[in-house]
């Protein structure tokens, strides 16, 4: 399958990452919108929101976010998490991600 977040996962395109364990990896934004932009992943390929059946994989991607934000050091001043879904969504790649952004004041 061509997808690019399953090769950035699997290391086939090596990328930097800042945390991973059996079930999510998290590398930072190649476009980054706010100075910290760290996406997190599943390993396990899921094109969108609506394909994600799992609700301890769906906990453990907010948990592992929350632990993220606050090693970097941006949990008290705040931050923000989005998924975007399908075309609508404004979804570009097809491997369920969560956004995380914070680092300044988000509009
Ligand atoms: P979406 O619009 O699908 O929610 O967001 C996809 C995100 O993936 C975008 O913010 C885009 O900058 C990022 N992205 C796309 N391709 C790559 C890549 O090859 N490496 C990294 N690190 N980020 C990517
Ligand atoms: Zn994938």
């Amino acid at each position: 399958m061509d997808c690019i977040f399953c090769k950035i996962a699997k290391q086939e395109i090596p990328t930097k990452l800042i945390y991973e364990d059996d079930l999510v990896v998290a590398f930072n934004d190649i476009h980054p919108k706010a100075p910290h932009h760290i996406l997190i992943i599943p390993r396990q390929h899921i094109a969108t929101l609506n394909d994600l059946d799992n609700p301890n994989l769906g906990g453990h991607l907010l948990m592992v976010a929350k632990k993220l934000a606050a090693e970097i050091g941006i949990a008290d001043a705040g931050y923000r998490l989005i998924i975007n879904c399908n075309r609508n969504g404004g979804q570009e790649v097809f491997h369920l991600h969560l956004h995380l952004l914070g680092g300044r004041q988000l509009r």
